[in-house]
C-alpha cells in the first residue's frame, strides 16, 4: 500500500489519477497537486463519482523548491510523480532529494530558454540520490518509456546483439480541429520544429527539421508519412543497448499539420524569446498555447488510433533477424475508460505502472535510472493487464 503524490493536473495527469484510483489496492492514498486548483477539483470529482475513491488535492507551484518541500512534508508520500512539464524536473527532483522521497517523470529536463532537451542535468543527480537511498525513474511514459522497455525486452529475449533500432510513433487520431496538439502545445511544438538528429556509428548526425521522410506501414492503421525527429530516449538507449550501430526516431504528421506549423513558424509564433506587445512582454509560443485547444479537452472528439513501437534488427545465434514490437491504442476506448484521448492515455498508464513497480520493489534501487536499465518482463506483463497490450511480429 502506498501514498502517492501526483504533480500536474493536465491531460496526462488526468489519466494517472484515474489509473491510480483503478489500482487502489496499491495506491491507497492519492494526492493530486497542480498550479490551478480548479483542474485538481475537476479530476477529484470525476474519480470520486466513477470509482468511489477519495483523492486529496493541493495547489503548488512546482517551480518553487521550498513550496514543494513543504507540500511533500505535509503529505508524506512514498513517491512523487512529476506529470507537470519538463521545466519542473529539476525542482521536483531537488525537493525529493531534500525530503528523501522517490521520484518518477515522463519527459526529460528542458530549459525554458533553450529548445534543447537532454538527460545531463538529471543524470547528475545519480550519486546524491544513491547516497540518500532514494530512486528516480526517468521517462516513464510511452516514448520515452514503453519504447525503452520494448528495446530492453528485445535485447533480453530476441537478440544476442541489436544493431539497429527504429522507433515509430504514429498518431492517426482526428480531433476535428484544423490545428491542435495532443499534448502540451509548447513542449510539442518545440520538439517537432527543432532540427532532426539520429545516431550512427558512434556519432550524432543532424538533419534539417523534417528533412528525412519515410513511409511506414503501421498495423491496424496503414501507410503513413513519417518524419525523422530527435527524441530523448535515444540518448539513454545508445548507452544501454549492446552492439547498437544506429538508432532513429520517426513520427507521423499529416500535410495539414505541417502546413500550419510552417506558417506559424514563418510568422514567428513558435518563438521562445520575449517580445514587446502593446507595452507587455509575451513569449509567442506561450501565447499560441493560450489560443490552441487544451489537449485535456480533446478526448471527447478524437477518433482513430495510435500505433507506437520499435523495429529492432540484429543477430541471434549467428543469424540476422528483425522484430517489430508495438501497441495500438484506440482514442474512443481510452476516452470511455479515463475521459482522455490516447496520447495522454499511452503516457499516463506507463507512469502508473512505473510507480507500481517501484512501490512493490520489482524496480527499486537507489540512484537515477532510465527504463531500459530494469528487467522489462514485469513492465511488459503490466502493459497487458493495464490497457496497453503489445504485439510482437518477426519481419
Ligand atoms: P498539460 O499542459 O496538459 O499539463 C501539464 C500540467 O502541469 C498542467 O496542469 C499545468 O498546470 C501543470 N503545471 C505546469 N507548470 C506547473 C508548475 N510550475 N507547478 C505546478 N503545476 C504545473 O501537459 P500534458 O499533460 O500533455 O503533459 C504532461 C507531461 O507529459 C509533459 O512533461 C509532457 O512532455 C509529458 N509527455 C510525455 C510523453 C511520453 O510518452 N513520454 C508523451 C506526452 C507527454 P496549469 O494548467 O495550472 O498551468
Amino acid at each position: 500500500m502506498a501514498n502517492i503524490l501526483i504533480i500536474g493536473a493536465g491531460g496526462v495527469g488526468r489519466v494517472v489519477v484515474h489509473k491510480c484510483a483503478l489500482n487502489h489496492d496499491v495506491f491507497d492514498k492519492i494526492t493530486l497537486a497542480s498550479r490551478t486548483l480548479s483542474k485538481c477539483e475537476l479530476y477529484q470529482k470525476e474519480v470520486s463519482q466513477r470509482y468511489n475513491v477519495d483523492i486529496g488535492i493541493a495547489k503548488v507551484d512546482a517551480d518553487d523548491i521550498q513550496a514543494l518541500v513543504t507540500l511533500i512534508q505535509k503529505i508524506k508520500p512514498d513517491i512523487v510523480l512529476n506529470i507537470a512539464l519538463p521545466y519542473q524536473d529539476l525542482t521536483i527532483m531537488e525537493a525529493c532529494l531534500q525530503t528523501g522521497v522517490d521520484y518518477l517523470d515522463t519527459a526529460n529536463y528542458e530549459h525554458p530558454d533553450t529548445a534543447k532537451f537532454e538527460y545531463k542535468e538529471q543524470w547528475a543527480y545519480h550519486q546524491r540520490f544513491k547516497e540518500k537511498g532514494i530512486m528516480a525513474l526517468l521517462g516513464s511514459g510511452f516514448d520515452p518509456g514503453v519504447t525503452n522497455v520494448f528495446c530492453a525486452y528485445a535485447q533480453k529475449h530476441y537478440f544476442d546483439e541489436i544493431h539497429t533500432i527504429d522507433i515509430l510513433d504514429c498518431n492517426d487520431g482526428d480531433h476535428g480541429y484544423p490545428f491542435a496538439t495532443n499534448f502540451n502545445p509548447e513542449i510539442n511544438l518545440r520538439e517537432v520544429s527543432a532540427k532532426g538528429r539520429y545516431w550512427e556509428d558512434g556519432a550524432w548526425i543532424e538533419t534539417k527539421p523534417m528533412e528525412i521522410k519515410k513511409v511506414w506501414n503501421y498495423p491496424q492503421i496503414g501507410q503513413r508519412d513519417s518524419y525523422l525527429l530527435y527524441h530523448e530516449e535515444m540518448e539513454s538507449l545508445i548507452k544501454h543497448i549492446k552492439g547498437l550501430k544506429r538508432i532513429r526516431f520517426f513520427m507521423t504528421f499529416g500535410e495539414s499539420y505541417l502546413t500550419h506549423m510552417k506558417c506559424l513558424e514563418n510568422v514567428g509564433m513558435l518563438g521562445i524569446e520575449e517580445v514587446e506587445h502593446n507595452g507587455c512582454k509575451i513569449v509567442p509560443i506561450q501565447f499560441l498555447k493560450t489560443l490552441l485547444p487544451d489537449p485535456a479537452t480533446l478526448g471527447k472528439r478524437t477518433k482513430g488510433k495510435t500505433n507506437i513501437g520499435i523495429v529492432a534488427h540484429g543477430i541471434k545465434d549467428g543469424k540476422e533477424k528483425t522484430i517489430y514490437i508495438y501497441n495500438v491504442c484506440d482514442h474512443e476506448q481510452t476516452y470511455k475508460e479515463t475521459l482522455s484521448q490516447a496520447v495522454s492515455y499511452t503516457t499516463g498508464v506507463p507512469a502508473m505502472i512505473g510507480a507500481k513497480l517501484m512501490i512493490n520493489d520489482a524496480w527499486m534501487k537507489p540512484g537515477v535510472y532510465n527504463m531500459e536499465q530494469f528487467d522489462p518482463d514485469p513492465f511488459m506483463e503490466a502493459l497487458n493487464t493495464q490497457g496497453l497490450p503489445y504485439f510482437i511480429k518477426e519481419l
